[in-house]
């Protein structure tokens, strides 16, 4: 799920284990994913068969999975991959389920001890320091996933916010002792500083969510983010690998808010992001944002379920602009293109209504007055531009 591979790596490498990372997810992995994996089964069911071929074939012998208990096909993901792996000839490989149904059961040591291979006394000083490592990462990208929010719709020259968020992945990755991973905020602050910015801008705001493997996986949402950063949109996506992780283990409090909020319309979990993306679409629209993306896998119950309800319900009670997404293998450039131009032309126009109706607004030189709204480091951030 585009650049997580970083703190994934960095969970097994700490158990002195060999990694393999999956080249990035392509057309060919895609290709063998469509083949192999029933027609009528969820895109990322497909995206994640071929990312495993390929790490296969790069040599890797053992596959960690995610499973949780469902609600939705989800619950299924590895058996069936693991069947469709051995049917494909690739008879010697072992498949580990990794079970994320609730952290707070801690079967994911059971994963950890058998991946490592190892049940005796010192490696749970090792797993300690897996698992501080890959929080720290992930919790690091989640920060660098801000950054790239905001800072892209200031940049002067396209491409720079891109190249200076590679350059820091490899650097994320190469951090290996903790003293630098404490100090590696500062590292992101200090790059996203040195970019060419227009601080003169006000770009619309947009909220951001979905299904967390479209929505984390550009290759597969056909770099929604990048496209709308290069539009001068500012981009709010709450959904992150630390996002889920510190859900998991019951401590995530905006997750928390968000399924008060959404609680009304779906009162449980059905599956994917549907009960959060609810609520997050009501905060967003409370927060005064510009405009709202939805975006999910072809088939998927949860979050089309959610798109009807927000299309039924809650489109009638909050003014929020909304363009849903469905990807899938068939997607294409150029519809989705005019699709993103025509919404934020349609931002753009509802933006300068509300100025001119909105004395305070006109008092500002023409210039919508946002809410404060984010978190601690988004509001770093915000302050680097400003100033
Ligand atoms: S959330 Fe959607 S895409 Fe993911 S497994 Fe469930 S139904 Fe499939």
């Amino acid at each position: 799920m585009g650049p997580n591979w970083v703190a994934f790596k960095t969970l097994f490498t700490s158990l002195d284990l060999d990694v393999v990372v999956p080249d990035p997810t392509n057309r060919e992995a895609i290709k063998i994913g469509v083949k192999q994996s029933p027609e009528f089964v969820c895109f990322p069911f497909k995206a994640t068969i071929g990312d495993f071929v390929n790490a296969i074939e790069k040599g890797a012998d053992t596959l960690v999975m995610a499973i949780d208990c469902g609600p939705c096909r989800f619950g299924f993901y590895a058996s069936v991959q693991e069947r469709i792996l051995k049917d494909m000839g690739y008879k010697n490989i072992t498949l580990i389920p990794l079970d994320q149904a609730d952290l707070l059961e801690f079967h994911w040591v059971k994963t950890l001890q058998e991946v490592s291979g190892r049940r005796d006394l010192f490696i749970y000083s090792k797993f300690v320091k897996a698992i501080i490592f890959f929080i720290k990462k992930a919790k690091l990208l989640n920060d660098i996933q801000t950054a790239e929010g905001i800072f892209r719709a200031y940049e002067r020259n396209q491409g720079d916010t891109t190249t200076i968020v590679n350059n820091l992945l490899t650097k994320l990755d190469e951090a290996n002792t903790l003293p630098i991973l404490r100090n590696f905020k500062k590292v992101i602050k200090e790059d996203f500083n040195s970019l060419d910015i227009d601080k003169n801008r006000s770009p619309l705001k947009v909220g951001v969510s979905g299904e967390i493997h479209i929505s984390l996986e550009p290759y597969v949402n056909l770099d929604i983010r990048r496209k709308l950063g290069e539009m001068q949109i500012e981009i709010h996506q709450s959904i992150s690998l630390y996002d889920w992780v510190v859900h998991k283990f019951h401590l995530n409090y905006h997750r928390k808010w968000y399924g008060h909020l959404s609680r009304p319309y779906l009162p449980m979990d059905i599956g994917g992001e549907a009960q959060w993306v609810l609520g997050e679409y009501i905060d967003k629209a409370q927060a005064g944002f510009d405009g709202f993306v939805h975006e999910y896998p072809f088939l998927c119950m949860p979050e089309v379920t959610a798109r009807t309800i927000i299309t039924n319900k809650l489109k009638k009670i909050y003014d929020l602009p909304i363009i849903y997404f469905s990807f899938d293998e068939q997607s294409g450039m150029e519809g989705f293109r005019t699709r993103l131009e025509a919404f934020s032309d349609l931002m753009h126009a509802r933006r300068n209504k509300e100025i001119q109706s909105n004395a305070k607004f006109v008092s500002n030189g023409n210039k919508k007055i946002y809410p404060h709204y984010g978190d601690v480091f988004y509001n770093e951030c915000y302050q680097m531009i400003q100033s």
